[in-house]
């Protein structure tokens, strides 16, 4: 698993469905996108995700309050849903659950999934549980809705259309350095027999936003309304699951072209810098393979950027060009970089 990585064994495994797929031609998009596309009447779209967090895998509970992770949950699948320019409306939600939990535990992880799914309007609608041997494991499917002329795909974008990116990049992964940096500090304690909280507190409210941006993301809904406000379409989107440069790639493969970002206007937040010089790490490197992002990635035609252009949560970072070209980062030296050669987040690899 870990030589054809998460990639690979999707290619694997879509191979396989491709046989069932047939039986079911409502069904426009099954797996390649960042969601399937289920045609069920004329205008309405369903588009249907899934995705699952495995303790110790995506998440320690020693860093982790439940309340953010059950939010985090309904947050990763929403994301998903807003990468097709659609709006969530129910999940399904199946937890395997350690004999160690109590019944409080379990009850502060929904309260989290429901605060959330009360923000992104969306209805949980049901699911499944089961004792788990190990970890904690949930998994979340998710249903969402979009009319035909506002679906958007990984494959709409042509050559020569504007990069565009929501927010800022690298915060996630700076959150999630300063979590396991503090990790280890609170093991030390433990073992010493120090006490942990008094230093904790005072040193982790100067990383507040980091942080948060590690344990509690955000879904990019609220773009996917600006779009829908505008009448805009993007011609294609991704969301940023994996990093940048990973995603990138996935958008370009899918869309059959290559692209030129600029390295000085990928938006780094001055915090992340600081934090990427604290802990002798690069910001530019978390921005580009840093997991859990969950911005929105997308192309739109150059003529349509006065729709865009007043909006502060978007940035231009580079522009689509013709698949011989590849996909590069032009540094702030000039130098052209081919991102093929930086690999992203993969869980199988770790
Ligand atoms: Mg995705």
């Amino acid at each position: 698993m870990s030589e054809i990585g998460e990639f690979g064994l999707i290619d694997k495994i879509a191979a396989l469905a491709e046989p069932t797929l047939s039986a079911v031609p409502e069904l426009l998009t099954g797996i390649g996108d960042d969601c399937a596309i289920y045609c069920p009447s004329a205008e309405l779209l369903q588009v249907a995700t899934t995705d699952m967090l495995v303790d110790q895998v995506h998440f320690d509970l020693l860093t982790t309050p439940l309340r953010h992770l059950g939010s985090k949950a309904i947050s990763v699948n929403v994301s998903d849903i807003c990468a097709m320019n659609a709006l969530p409306r129910y999940a399904l939600i199946s937890l395997a659950i350690p004999a160690s939990f109590s019944v409080a535990m379990v009850e502060e992880l929904y309260l989290g999934m429901s605060l959330a799914a009360k923000e992104y309007g969306l209805a949980i609608a049901g699911g499944d549980s089961s004792s788990s041997r190990s970890g904690l494991v949930i998994s979340i499917s998710m249903i969402g809705e979009v009319s035909e002329k506002e679906l958007t795909r990984r494959s709409g974008a042509g050559p020569g259309e504007l990069l565009c990116i929501t927010g800022s990049l690298g915060g996630a992964a700076a959150g999630l350095k300063l979590l396991m940096r503090e990790k280890e500090i609170m093991l030390n304690h433990i073992e010493n027999n120090e006490s942990y909280q008094r230093s904790v507190m005072a040193d982790l409210m100067e990383y507040r936003e980091a942080i948060q941006r590690q344990l509690l993301p955000l879904a990019r809904i609220d773009i996917v309304r600006f779009f829908h406000s505008r009448a805009l379409r993007p011609s294609s989107m991704i969301d940023i699951s994996d990093g940048l440069s990973s995603d990138l790639q996935h958008l370009c493969r899918q869309s059959g072209v290559g692209a030129l970002i600029d390295e000085g206007r990928i938006p780094i937040q001055s915090s992340t810098r600081l934090i990427a010089d604290e802990l002798q790490d690069d910001a530019l490197t978390w921005a580009l393979t840093g997991g859990e992002e969950y911005q929105l990635l997308f192309t739109i035609p150059r003529e349509e950027y006065p729709a865009i252009a007043d909006n502060k949560e978007i940035a231009v970072i580079g522009e689509t060009t013709d698949a011989k070209e590849g996909v590069l980062l032009s540094d702030i030296y000039g130098m052209k970089i081919d991102l093929s050669s930086i690999r992203g987040f993969d869980h199988f690899s770790r």
